[in-house]
This record gives structure tokens, sequence and C-alpha cells, in this order.
């Protein structure tokens, strides 16, 4: 999976043990794991994109890779760079055009004689100018003396003689134009060159000219000197990588496509009233491969012709978010660390211990049973921070405290948002966490990708003057809408009332952010439908994440880890979660003794835990507790 490269340099276990987290690495720190001199052999998962590069390179075709940021795509794309043959690279020489000074002349050359051609001309231009130099001062020693001695004008003297001084400092000018610009140089390149244009302005990727303030007058800087290249041009016989395609302006897409298409691009001043936009070049070469990458609706953006080209002549990928967890895989997330630790260069060494306190964390990151996350930009985040603590301790490792202590300060904006999110609360009382209340329930959501926050439910039942309308705020509407009509299916089976002559309001108690997921709140909408409708209290000290079906049964969702342990910090003993997530949960040791997990599988669960008091028999809550999946299948709900 992923690189071929496993461990080397240290001893490994065969058939370790489930519970051995470095998968029978047998070291005491990173010191002893050896890491594999090619880039693309340093990847790890990401067996398909991996494999991909590394046709796309003898092949020399264009890669799209579509993935979450910190996946591995440049980090992709530098490896290709490193594959591609050194030999073909070439340096570029821009020329003045004695025809045609705004129509600089383009050399290609092999890789650093472009040095040497610069150097041959300066040399040349030296020896001209000492030359002329020479003459200058012999044609000033013989006018002065003139004047002085046989004329004995020595004001008419001086000025002659400035007048020719001048007149060989424009010439010796004149001769600086002969010297040409080294537009692209790889004399001192390693491996083919690997550019990213993230982000890059249309002068930073297709190349400029610099605005001449002294555009005529004989001052001026001559056109080919301000020729300045771009990545496309930098790219040549190497990798263009380009992140969020999506963001670069249509125009700079247009341009490239053109640039791939023709394998050349002149360069011209990229501002419209600057004297750069008279010049333009004589085509530089463009022979790149391109890797675009963004997300999924990156692609979508993107300029269809661009993303068709790539398509039709190149590779599309997409990068995985997480890995199964082998004893393979932990050997190579040691090998993670060890390598994270070798590219900073600065940190202390990790011990096995603290290994094995990341690889935990990437598999509390994957929020996926038997899953390791591949979010490696942020794992190697928390690795850094770990070292760096380490590191202002003076200490001579990183140790699995360093680690410990880490986490907490490698938190996403998201989750200090979260954290600040909650405080504030708090301070507001708008958050309740003990006693009971009617129609009220602790809702669990997911905010970004890492941290859960608490977002109570509250619903109201009221007779409807006209057909029955469930009211819901915000942009959770939808899900609140299909949790009402899943409950309210459940409940005609079981109850006289027709909820669908009621109106139904449900507020979400507004986090006020950007990008809650709600649609795993559908068990905390319905228990609070329910509540609403008996009248009887929820316990507040509870909260509670679920997804719902028209059968009652309680679905898995995701990101329950982080769910449960906001509901721990929002102060609540007990949190209801799907049963078939109970394998994803991997909650910190704090945050064990503070919560109690719940798991269940059917909304009379979730009621039976959540309700105050005894049902009156025979009542709706009763009857909906007393039930199972089966038994609603039995009455014949679909
Ligand atoms: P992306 O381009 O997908 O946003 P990068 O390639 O820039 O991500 O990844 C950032 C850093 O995270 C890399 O420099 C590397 O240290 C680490 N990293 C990312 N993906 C992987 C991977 N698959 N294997 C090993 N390290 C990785």
């Amino acid at each position: 999976l992923g690189s071929d490269v496993e461990v080397h340099g240290a001893e490994v276990e065969e058939d370790p043990d489930e519970e051995d987290l470095l998968g029978g690495l047998k070291i005491n720190s990173t010191e002893e794991i050896e890491i594999p001199d090619r880039l693309v052999d340093q990847v790890i998962g990401q067996e398909h994109a991996r494999d991909v590069i590394i046709k796309a390179a003898k092949q020399r075709r264009h890669v799209m890779m579509i993935g979450s940021p910190g996946t591995g795509k440049s980090m992709l794309a530098k490896a290709m760079a490193e594959m591609l043959p050194k030999e073909e690279l070439q340096d570029v020489l821009v020329y003045h055009n004695p025809d045609d000074g705004n129509n600089p002349k383009v050399r290609t050359v092999p890789a650093s004689k472009g040095e040497q051609i610069v150097d041959a001309h300066k040399e040349e231009a030296r020896k001209r100018n000492q030359m002329r130099s020479f003459l200058m001062w012999i044609i000033i020693a013989v006018v002065l003396g003139y004047a002085l001695i046989i004329a004995g004008q020595i004001l008419l003297g001086i000025i002659a003689a400035g007048v020719i001084w001048l007149a060989f400092r424009y010439m010796n000018r004149g001769s600086d134009a002969m010297i040409p610009n080294l537009l692209v140089n790889n004399a001192d390149t390693k491996t083919a060159p690997f550019e990213e244009a993230t982000g890059a302005h249309a002068g930073a990727l297709l190349g400029d000219v610099r605005h001449d303030p002294f555009q005529s007058g004989g001052m001026e800087t001559p056109s080919h000197d301000r020729v300045e290249a771009g990545a496309i041009h930098t790219a040549n016989k190497g990798v263009l990588f380009i992140d969020e395609i999506n963001t670069l302006d249509i125009r700079s897409q247009q341009h490239l496509m053109t640039a791939i298409q023709e394998g050349e691009f002149s360069i011209t001043g990229q501002s419209e009233r600057s004297s750069g936009a008279m010049v333009q070049t004589e085509p530089v070469p463009t022979d790149f491969v391109m890797i675009a990458a963004g997300n999924l609706d990156a692609m979508e953006n993107m300029h269809p012709a661009l993303r068709s080209r790539i398509k039709g002549y190149g590779y599309e990928v997409y990068m995985e978010d997480t890995i199964e967890d082998t004893p393979e895989m932990r050997r190579k997330y040691a090998r993670f660390v060890a390598q994270e630790v070798a590219n900073d260069g600065r940190l202390p060494e990790f011990t096995a211990e603290a290994i094995e306190e990341v690889i935990l964390e990437a598999k509390r990151r994957a929020g996926r049973k038997g899953h390791l996350t591949l979010l490696f930009r942020n794992l190697g985040g928390l690795v850094r921070v770990a070292g760096d603590i380490a590191r202002s301790e003076e200490a001579e490792y990183t140790t699995r405290e360093h680690v410990l202590q880490a986490k907490g300060r490698s938190r996403s904006i998201e989750q200090q948002l979260a954290d600040d999110f909650i405080e504030r609360r708090k301070d507001y009382e708008l958050q309740v966490s003990e006693g009971y209340v009617v129609g009220r329930v602790n809702g669990l959501a997911v905010m970004g990708e890492d941290s859960g926050i608490m977002l109570p439910v509250m619903a109201e039942v009221a007779p409807s003057q006209g057909p029955g309308e469930v009211i819901a705020t915000g942009q959770l509407k939808e899900m609140a809408q299909e949790s009402v009509s899943n409950v309210s299916a459940i409940i005609k089976k079981f109850s006289d009332e027709n909820i669908s002559e009621k109106d139904i309001h449900i507020q979400f108690i507004q986090t006020g952010q950007q990008g809650v997921d709600g649609d795993s709140a559908s068990i905390t909408v319905a228990t609070a439908v329910i509540s609403a409708l008996e009248g009887v209290g929820v316990d507040q000290s509870l909260a509670m994440t679920g997804s719902l079906s028209v059968r009652g049964d309680v679905l898995p969702v995701g990101g329950v880890t982080h769910k449960i342990e906001a509901a721990a910090k929002a102060g609540c003993d007990r949190v209801i979660i799907p049963a078939a997530n109970e394998q994803d949960v991997m909650i910190e040791d704090e945050y064990e003794e503070m919560i109690e997990v719940i798991p269940v599988s059917h909304i009379s669960e979730v009621l039976e835990i959540a309700l105050e008091g005894e049902p009156e028999t025979d009542s709706l809550v009763d009857r909906l507790k007393s039930i199972t999946g089966s038994a609603l299948n039995e009455q014949g709900v679909a």
C-alpha cells in the first residue's frame, strides 16, 4: 500500500498484536527508522495516485488530483519532478533584436550553457569597453593638450573633453544591449524543475515585461533585459503544479491551455498601460507536465476546455482521506513521524511512546472504524508542535507527554472557535445541562472537520389553522422537515394524534456559525417533537446524536468522537450515540471519566433514556418506548 518501500533499518516482529500501535516495529525512537531517498517512496497511502504519478512521469502526461488539503498532492507533484529526466533541461536566453527592439529574440540551449554564453558576452563587452576607454582618454588628452597649449582656450577644452566623455559613455551603454538576458537558468538544478503556481497572478504565471520609466531619450533599459519568465516557462521540462485550479482567472486558464497545446508561449507585459505591453518576445518553450489540484468543487468551476484537455491527454485521480489500519500501515505512520522530524531538521527525535500517541491520534482523526487519517498536513502539524515543545524544554527526545501537550495546542481554527463558542454560551446560560425541560433536547453537530459542538433543539407543537406545517430556522430546515416526516410516520402508527394537522416549530439554538452539519440531528428532532407533543420533560444532562429511519432505527452518523467530547465539555453526564458507531469512539482519557456513552439502535431506547419519569400506561410514549424495529415491521410500517 502506498510506497513499496516499507520501514528499513528497524527490526519488525512478525504477526504483531492488534494492540501494538507500532505494528510490530521494534524501535526506541525515530532515529532507528530509515527514510527512503525518493520522495515518491515517502508518500504514505494514496496507492492509486502514486501509481498514476509514476506512470504519468514516464509518459509525460498531465494529472488532475482531486482531494482534501494536506493529503499529499503537492508532495506527489514534487515526487514526479524528481522522476523526470534531468538530461533534457534547457536554459533560455532573450536577445536584443536589432531590427525590432520590441520583439526580442529567444534562444534555447542545453542546461548550464546559458551562463557560459552570458559570461562570454560580458567578457567581450568588457574588452570592447576597455578598448573604447583607452581610445577615449587618448582623444581627451589630445583635445585638452591642443586647447591648452596651442590655443590657450581652457574653458573650450574642458567642454570638448566632457562632450567626448559623454559620447563614449553612450556608446558603451549601447554595447550592454548585446548581452543576452538569461531568462531560465538550469545550471544548478538538481532535478527537473517543480514550479508551484497556486494563486499566481497573470505575470507570475505567464511571464511579464517590466515597465520602463525612461521610455525614450537613450536612458532606457533595453526591452529584452526587462523580460521576466513566468512559472509556465521556468517549469519547462518539469512539473507545473497548480492547486485550487479554479481560483485561476479564466483568461489565465485560457493562456495556460494555449501554452500546453503549443508547447511555447511568448512573453509580453501584463499591465496594459505599461511600456512592457508593447514588447512581445519570440515564443519561449513551455513543455511542462501540469498537475492541477483542488477539491471536488474546484473541478466544477474549472475552465471546461482545460479540464477536458487534461482528461483527454492525461489522468484524473481522487485522493483518499483515510486508509485501512493494518500493522504495515502503522509502521509506515511511524516512518511518517521520522520523515517529518527529518524534514524539519530541528525537532528532537520521537520516542516509541510518542510515535504511538501520534498513531493513536491518526486513528482518532480518521473518524472511521479501523482506519487511519490521511490528512497528513495536520498530523505533521501535531508532530512539529510536539517537537517544538520538546525543543523549548531542551529535552533530548520528544516524548508522549509532549505529544499530549501538543494536542491541546495544535487545535484547528474550528476547534478553537467551538471552544470559544461553548465558553461564551456558558456565560449566556444558553446551555442547560441539568433538570428536565419539555421540548428541548441537546443535539450534537460537527463544525468544520474536527470539532464537535452542542446544538440544542427546541420543538413546540400547536394546532394548525390550515394544513400542518413544519417551521424550522435557517439552513437546517430541510433536514428538520425530513426528521419530522420520519417521526410522524412512526407516531401515526401508535397514536390517534395526526401531527400533520399541527404546526411544529423547530428551533435550532443558533450557532451563528456556518457549516454545521445537520443531518445527524434527526433523533434529536424526533425526541423534541415527541416531548412537546406529549408534554413530557427531556433530561438536560443528556446529549444525543443519531440519524433516524422511517422505521425508527437509529442509523450511524459521522464525527461521533468529536461530538462526545463536545457533550462532555458542555457539562453533560450522558450521551446517546448510534450503536453502529460504537467502534468509532476514540475519546481521550480525560473525557472518558466525564461522560457515559450510551449506544442505542432504536428510537424507543432513546425515549426510554431521555424522557422524564414513567409514562402513563398506553400513552403514546409508553407505546413508543415498548416497540422495537421488528415490532414496527409487524405493524407494517414501511
Ligand atoms: P496537498 O498538496 O494535498 O495539500 P501536501 O502535499 O502539501 O498536501 O502535504 C503537506 C505535507 O504533509 C507534505 O509536505 C508531507 O510532509 C505531508 N504529507 C502529505 N501527504 C502525505 C502522504 N501521503 N505521505 C506522507 N506525507 C504526507
